[in-house]
């Protein structure tokens, strides 16, 4: 038995050597050139930047300056900006979490406005407030192309609940739909006057510039505004906007950093626009004669750095935190103070 692993591992011994021979025999490979490495300036270009979206989202308290928009709707950043409280008399404030509720001292001085106004005259019991802009603006991407320099809020249609929700309800709770199945008109079980005074309220504010609805909304406004229609200009048919609608403020005066948008055309907009709007949203119920055999290639979105926003912004993204004042304190019940008997 011994012999016999002996003789193995002699056998093993020699196996190798001869293989060891054989490769010796070869003649040498040349090396594999390696690619030239690239200049250290190309390849700090190259590294990833992130994007503005990403390092204005990181930043969760307004900058400590003087207010001001800066840049244009959906190019841009805020100074400054004010918080809407999560709950006021006539308002609540909605997807907590995504901290979304920040924009010019005006844009949230025209939110409570609207939701005090239209609770005492129009018979709405008070707005559900969507996003207005992160703390210090920027781009939100792809919820929204604007809401970066804190001038533009989404108000829902769905009417305030009369009790006030719990946080997890904000999360959860669904707007609702405006719109028929095929998006041709309002749904009339859930579309009511109140809603068309609720947004011409809005439009009849100078500092609004701009309500975006749905088309088919716009259509139901033309239809029961009267002789009264001035309003209607600034109210833009757009498509989404069926859950909720928008309001733009102008620039505020004053302001020097903020680019404007052009005033909207005059008229009330109710004719060949819309109905070519109408057109185009018939024209989707229709099935289509031949599927398309290549899905439509789109660009891919691009990004928005710091480079395509105001410099100015820069300042705005590593400026101190806006100190904000505590909620006033609500006074607490004080209990009398227990007497103890006295021990005899
Ligand atoms: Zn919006």
């Amino acid at each position: 038995m011994l012999c016999r692993g002996v003789a193995i591992v002699i056998s093993s011994i020699l196996c190798v050597g001869a293989a060891s021979a054989e490769v010796s025999t070869l003649a040498p490979t040349p090396p594999v050139p390696l690619p030239k490495p690239r200049p250290m300036k190309d390849r700090i270009r190259k590294l990833p930047a992130p994007s503005a979206k990403q390092l204005f989202k990181a930043v969760r308290v307004g900058a400590d300056l003087k207010p001001a928009s800066l840049g244009f709707y959906t190019r841009g950043c805020l100074a400054g900006a004010k918080q809407l409280e999560t709950d006021g008399p006539s308002w609540q404030a909605m997807r907590l979490s995504r901290n979304r509720h920040w924009g010019h001292p005006q844009t949230v001085a025209t939110i409570k406005r609207l939701a005090t106004e239209a609770k005492m005259h129009d018979g709405w019991p008070g707005l559900l407030v969507g996003d207005i802009s992160m703390p210090r603006g920027g781009p939100m991407w792809p919820s929204h192309a604007s809401h970066q320099i804190g001038l533009d809020a989404d108000i829902w249609l769905t009417p305030m609940p009369n009790t006030r929700m719990t946080r997890r309800k904000r999360e959860r709770l669904s707007a609702t739909f405006m719109l028929t199945s095929n998006h041709l008109s309002v749904n009339r079980k859930v579309w009511t006057d109140a809603h068309g005074r609720l947004i011409k309220r809005a439009a009849s504010y100078r500092a609004v510039q701009r309500v975006l609805v749905h088309p088919s909304i716009k259509r139901e406004l033309c239809r029961t505004a009267g002789l009264d229609r001035a309003w209607l200009a600034k109210v833009r048919p757009v498509g989404g906007h069926n859950y909720h609608f928008h309001i733009r403020l102008r620039c505020p005066t004053g302001s020097t950093g903020c680019r404007p948008q052009t005033k909207p055309r005059r008229g009330d907009g109710c004719g060949a626009e819309l109905d070519r709007w109408h057109k185009r949203l018939v024209a989707r119920l229709k099935p289509s004669p031949k599927p398309r055999k290549k899905p439509i290639r789109r660009k891919p979105h691009r990004y928005l750095m710091m480079n395509d926003l105001p410099r100015a912004c820069r300042k705005v993204l590593v400026a101190r935190d806006r100190i904000v004042p505590p909620p006033p304190r609500q006074a607490t019940r004080v209990s009398a103070p227990k007497i103890r008997a006295p021990a005899n």
